[in-house]
């Protein structure tokens, strides 16, 4: 059966509105109404698990139930500290490593929800007042701070703005596509969620319909390890978890085509599920590419360790600098839904 037609340019556009919406794990509920609201045209009922995310379903053959999930929360920060100097020091959420930050532009969202523009710094930026220690600075969350674009030089002043520890702190996405390539923060997992969003809507204007049950879990919490704990029936005997693949370096992963992880930090993902995918990829002609992920976990562990008994797979678009200022391109994302469509379709 030939697949049907992925709508490219709806699903990157749904992808560049996805990424302009803050959503750091704590604090997802706007992303999630964007997606709620965009699958709205897709003949799915919803639920919403108490702990945050949605849940979709689309009804149909009752045997063998399966459910796909990506996640719609992103790294970010929040603050810790409000400093004698006014600025913030921050806390990360999620696993990144403080240069990646380094000098973004960032916006403090306040409990009244007043909100005030800055930038993520060095505490010791400056070249012409510290010289070699601003070159040697360790890359330490005690060594950045937020350098607020409002008028403070005191911690005082800068309680009078609102702000307050435990503020989230959304750090600028700089999204710009190019050339069909996509380049942004937040990819992860922002281009998975894109990726079901295409594979669906590229059903539904087929006429086609997934061959059994089908439930889409649009996690809140993967960054921090347990997005997929809960929210899946007892009677789900298969997983797809879509999310990004690690490429670039010395991967075999990239940026063109589906990735399939066979073993990430958590160990090998199912092999009879990994291996009907990667044979579903070759008679769809769709690139794909097996890899291992060496620091790497996904929600579909995060389902397995809460005590999920069903088979879990990992796919998704290649991202490059993960957890950094990703970059993918389009045709992974294409691969991507592919792979998707044709696993739904398939008995
Ligand atoms: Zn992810």
């Amino acid at each position: 059966m030939a697949l049907p037609e992925i709508p490219v340019e709806e699903m990157v556009e749904f992808l560049v509105q996805l990424l302009r919406i803050p959503s750091p794990t704590g604090d997802t509920e706007a992303a999630l109404d964007y997606v709620e609201t965009r699958f709205g045209e897709l003949p799915l009922e919803r639920e919403y698990p108490h702990k945050g995310g949605r849940l979709f379903i689309w009804p149909g053959a009752e045997d063998l139930p399966r459910a796909l999930t990506a996640h719609a929360d992103t790294l970010g920060a929040m603050v810790r500290r409000i400093k004698e100097n006014g600025r913030l020091q921050l806390t990360s959420i999620g696993g990144f490593d403080w240069h990646s930050l380094e000098t973004e532009g960032c916006t403090v969202v306040t409990g009244d929800g007043r909100a005030y523009r800055g930038s993520i710094l060095p505490t010791k930026a400056s070249v012409h007042i510290y010289g070699d220690e601003a070159r040697n600075l360790k890359r330490t969350a005690d060594n950045y701070e937020v350098r607020l674009d409002a008028r403070t030089l005191t911690e005082d002043e800068t309680r009078a703005l609102g702000i307050q520890e435990g503020d989230f702190v959304y750090v600028d996405p700089r999204v710009e596509v190019n050339e069909g390539f996509i380049r942004s923060r937040h990819l992860d997992d922002k281009a998975g969620v894109a990726a079901i969003y295409g594979a669906l809507l590229a059903l539904h204007r087929a006429g086609l319909r997934p061959t059994k049950r089908l439930h889409v879990l649009i996690s809140a919490f993967e960054e921090v390890g347990h997005g997929a704990a809960a929210g899946f029936p007892e009677d789900i005997v298969e997983l797809v978890a879509v999310d990004m693949a690690a490429a670039g370096g010395s991967q075999h992963a990239d940026e063109f085509s589906v990735g399939i992880c066979a073993k990430d930090s958590g160990g090998p993902y199912h092999l009879g599920l990994r291996r009907r995918l990667e044979a579903l990829a070759r008679e769809h002609d769709i690139p794909y590419r097996v890899d291992i992920y060496p620091h790497y976990g996904s929600d579909g562990e995060a389902a397995w360790y809460a005590g999920a008994d069903f088979k879990v797979a990992l796919i998704g678009p290649g991202v490059d600098a993960s957890h950094s200022y990703e970059r993918t391109h389009t045709d992974s994302l294409v691969a991507t839904a592919q792979l998707i469509a044709a696993y739904l379709l398939s008995e």
